[in-house]
């Protein structure tokens, strides 16, 4: 099953120069769906670690699944305002404005091992504000793991200290 061809790029959204890779027709073809959770779980099966962290909101989409399939537990880093406990948050610059992103302060021990899990990696800043948050409580990243990869943006390099897994590539 070649699950690139069923995700649909729609050039110049949300702004001009963008080319955006749209997973919604990935997710109605349940076929590729499954497919996509096959080749993510079986890159991360043998890896040490003890939940699955997925960023808001595509992140939770792939990032739920493949706790269950794993045994693990679930935890979300969300969106500015969402969580009712108390949180840790982290300010990040984007190619355009800033960002913010919070987690709950007792979600993680000190020690514990996590996979972070979005649905694509672009400049690799929403990845390395998700890993900022995880140490501060003083857990670990295992490996991140993302859907798709936009190689010339080169986002690996800014997570060049930790194990960097995608499963589809684009160039831009
Ligand atoms: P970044 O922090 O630059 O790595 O951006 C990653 C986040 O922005 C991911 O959560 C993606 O969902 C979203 N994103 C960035 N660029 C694109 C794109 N070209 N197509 C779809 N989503 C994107």
């Amino acid at each position: 099953m070649d699950i690139k061809s069923t995700i649909r790029v729609i050039e110049g959204y949300p702004i001009e120069g963008i080319s955006f890779k749209d997973i919604t027709t990935l997710l109605k073809n349940k076929e590729a769906f499954e497919e996509s959770l096959d080749l993510l779980e079986k890159e991360i099966k043998d890896l040490d670690f003890d939940y699955i962290v997925g960023i808001e909101s595509r992140g939770f989409i792939f990032g739920a699944p493949l706790a269950d399939r794993l045994n693990k537990g679930f935890i979300p880093i969300r969106k500015p305002g969402k969580l009712p406990g108390e949180i840790e948050k982290i300010s990040y610059d984007l190619e355009y404005g800033e960002n913010e992103l919070e987690m709950h302060k007792d979600a993680l021990n000190p020690g514990e091992k996590v996979v972070i899990v979005d649905d694509l990696i672009a400049t690799g800043g929403s990845a390395k504000a998700a890993a900022n948050l995880i140490e501060s409580l003083g857990a670990e990243v295992a490996a991140f793991e993302f859907l798709i990869e936009l190689e010339d943006l080169n986002g690996r390099d800014v997570l060049n200290d930790y194990k960097v897994i995608s499963v589809v590539k684009y160039d831009h």
